[in-house]
């Protein structure tokens, strides 16, 4: 068996196309304001993708950058500002932030209505509750990979790798919600390779290039790989090792051009949702 290799990137396409309709058909144009904090590329990068698949959906972006050196309050007052603009829908501060600047401080200072990251504490309380609203963008992509390539989730035992507040714990809460039998391992975690193999769906997001060996995977499994890790010969790899996997897995997301689109697309059906919301409609239709 040969897994179907899921397309991130045309999947995420149609997402966006999506979107940008149910915007156009709502007559709303979403309004997504990004926060980046010094020059670090990858950072720098991640942000002008992620205003110019707003911008290609329709939507009105903007991008406040500021110095590697603005302190903690500076930035409480830019997210202040942004909360209070009623033409701002949703507000993303990119992280990693500068050493002196708290993340949780900025994270509980974002209006939950517009945190369409969905690292609010209420956010992430509604989601652990069973009530989502607005859900942290990767899972929430991986779990319309899963839904849109037709694995079925309700009642399948499902492994996920690594516990973060970004991945981990909100993938695992998603898959618990659509009725998955959901494991959560980590560092701490003995004989990986024994809880991989009983795993019908396993999500990988740990940052371990290749941890994820081909004979851990259970035939026929679907494998999601967040990981990206960079080589030593500088090439991009997910946590799993693609090409020991792809021949046993039923279906499997490659790295690159799997869940980083996802995560892209999910942010747009947030700053959608958030718009609705705000506008007297139900957060959470698009989660
Ligand atoms: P993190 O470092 O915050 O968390 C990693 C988790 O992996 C931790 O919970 C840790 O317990 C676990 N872990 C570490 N070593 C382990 C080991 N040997 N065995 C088992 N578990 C182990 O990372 P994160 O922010 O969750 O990101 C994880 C990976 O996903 C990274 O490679 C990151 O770049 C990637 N990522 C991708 C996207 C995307 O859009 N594709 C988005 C976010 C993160």
């Amino acid at each position: 068996m040969t897994a179907v290799v899921l397309d991130g990137r045309a999947l995420a396409a149609r997402v966006r196309a999506r979107v940008r309709e149910e915007a156009r058909a709502a007559g709303v144009v979403p309004s997504l304001a990004v926060v980046i904090v010094g020059e670090d590329p990858a950072s720098r990068l991640y942000v002008r993708n992620k205003t110019r698949a707003a911008a290609e959906a329709g939507f009105r972006e903007q991008t406040i950058a500021l110095s590697a050196d603005t302190s903690e309050a500076a930035l409480l007052s830019v997210v202040r500002r942004l909360n209070d603009d009623p033409g701002v829908d949703g507000i993303l501060v990119q992280l990693p932030l500068p050493p002196q600047i708290r993340p949780q401080a900025v994270i509980e200072a974002i209006d939950p209505a517009k945190d369409v990251d969905g690292f609010h504490p209420l956010n992430a309380g509604r989601l652990a509750i069973g009530k989502p609203a607005l859900v942290p963008c990767t899972p929430k992509g991986v779990m319309t990979m899963l839904r849109e390539a037709g694995v079925p989730v309700a009642g399948a035992r499902a492994l996920v790798l690594g516990r973060s507040t970004i991945v981990g714990r909100p993938m695992a809460a998603l898959l618990t919600l659509a009725d998955a039998t959901v494991t959560l391992a980590h560092s701490r975690t003995r004989d990986l390779a024994t809880e991989c193999r009983r795993a019908e769906i396993l999500i990988a997001a740990v940052g371990r290039a290749e941890l994820v060996r081909g004979d851990w995977v259970a035939p026929g499994a679907a494998v999601i790989d967040v990981g990206i890790n960079r080589t030593g010969e500088g090439r991009l790899v997910g946590d799993v090792a693609f090409a020991e996997a792809l021949p046993r897995a039923g279906w499997i997301s490659p790295v690159p051009g799997g869940v980083g689109p996802m995560t892209i697309a999910s942010l747009l059906e947030n700053t959608l949702a958030a718009a609705l919301a705000r506008r007297g409609g139900a957060v959470g239709s698009a989660a």
